[in-house]
């Protein structure tokens, strides 16, 4: 069964003109939400990989069975303010405005090998951003996974044109 088939698409969310990709008829389907997470394992399973970063909130459903299933630890990257202890921040565009994220500054040692995971990539602001918070950790981003890709923003292209490998499910 399609990834592909089990998102849906809700125009005009959340405001006019934007066709909102909701992964929740995914996520919900018992079925899909195994596929999703068991490509995501058989990929990454002997990467030796340390740590998954999922960013807030939906990377963090996706980034969590995916870091248990692989031995690795989980460490999410948040928006402003929700993190408790010391933390480093990135400012960044969005598609629907500016943002910032923030993480850990223990979340990740020097060298580690870190997978950054998110539901979705648009115009990949949110995950240079992050990939910029792991880089000043000294961690090293082997490659970025997402669900679902929105090609015609150019998130993929952007954080290839960076040196930056990335793993899309379904466009
Ligand atoms: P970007 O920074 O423009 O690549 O936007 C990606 C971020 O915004 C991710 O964290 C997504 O969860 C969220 N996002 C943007 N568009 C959508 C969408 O259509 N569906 C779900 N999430 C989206």
């Amino acid at each position: 069964m399609p990834i592909k088939s089990l998102v849906r698409t809700i125009p005009n969310h959340p405001k006019p003109g934007i066709m909102f990709r909701d992964i929740t008829t995914l996520l919900k389907d018992p079925v899909g939400f195994r596929i999703t997470i068991q490509e995501l394992v058989s990929r990454y399973l002997d990467w030796g990989i340390q740590k998954v970063v999922g960013i807030e909130s939906r990377g963090f459903i996706l980034a969590a069975p995916l870091a248990y299933a692989i031995g690795a630890g989980f460490v999410p990257i948040r928006k402003p303010g929700k993190l408790p202890a010391d933390t480093i921040g990135h400012d960044y565009e969005l598609e629907y405005g500016s943002d910032r994220v923030e993480i850990h500054t223990d979340a990740i040692a020097p060298s580690e090998r870190v997978l950054l995971v998110d539901d979705l990539i648009a115009t990949g602001g949110t995950a240079l951003a992050s990939v910029e918070l792991i880089d000043q950790l000294g961690g090293q981003t082997v490659e970025c996974a997402f669900v679902i890709s929105l090609p015609d923003l150019g998130g993929v292209k952007l954080l290839q044109e960076r040196g930056l490998d990335c793993h899309v499910l379904a466009e």
